[in-house]
C-alpha cells in the first residue's frame, strides 16, 4: 500500500511539471505570434497573453473536471460537496483520511473507499471510486462485509 501511495505522489509531480511546461509553452507560442507584428514589446505582451490564456483554459477544465470527478462524493444528505469537507485526521503511512462534513457526519476515506463513521465508531460502506475517478455507491462492501469496526 505504501508503494502505491508513493507512486501516486510521483505521478502528481510529473503531472504538475507537465502543466508548468505547457503553461510556459503557451507563453512562448503567444510571444512568437505577437513578436512577428510588434517586435520586442509584442513578445513580452504575447508571452503574458499566452500564459494567461493557458491559465484560464486550465482552470476552466479543472473546474468542470472536478464537477465531473469530485475529490469527495456528496455527503449522505446531499448538501455538502468537495470543499465542504473538513479534514479531521490523516494517516499518511496508511493512506487513510477522516473527514467531517458540514452536517456533522464523519467519513473515513481509504481509496477507493469512502465510508460513513457512525457515532458509535462503526463504519458503514457508502461510496467507492471507480477507475475513472467517479464515485459510485459502494455495493461490493455492502454485500460482502457489511459493517466493520474501526480497529
Ligand atoms: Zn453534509
Amino acid at each position: 500500500m505504501r508503494i502505491f501511495s508513493q507512486r501516486k505522489e510521483v505521478n502528481i509531480n510529473i503531472f504538475a511539471l507537465m502543466i508548468f511546461l505547457l503553461f510556459i509553452g503557451s507563453g512562448f507560442v503567444g510571444a512568437e505570434l505577437l513578436s512577428r507584428y510588434h517586435g520586442c514589446l509584442g513578445w513580452i505582451a504575447g508571452f503574458i497573453f499566452g500564459c494567461s490564456v493557458f491559465a484560464l483554459v486550465y482552470s476552466l477544465i479543472m473546474h468542470y473536471w472536478r464537477k465531473w470527478c469530485p475529490i469527495h462524493p456528496p455527503c449522505k444528505k446531499g448538501k455538502c460537496t468537495g470543499d465542504d469537507y473538513e479534514l479531521v485526521e490523516r494517516n499518511r503511512e496508511e493512506g487513510t483520511v477522516v473527514f467531517c462534513c458540514k452536517c456533522g457526519t464523519k467519513y473515513f476515506q481509504k481509496l477507493p473507499y469512502f465510508k460513513e463513521i457512525l457515532p458509535d465508531g462503526s463504519m458503514i460502506p457508502y461510496m467507492k471510486e471507480n477507475k475513472w475517478g467517479r464515485w459510485k455507491p459502494d455495493e461490493d462492501s455492502k454485500n460482502s462485509k457489511g459493517q466493520n469496526k474501526i480497529s
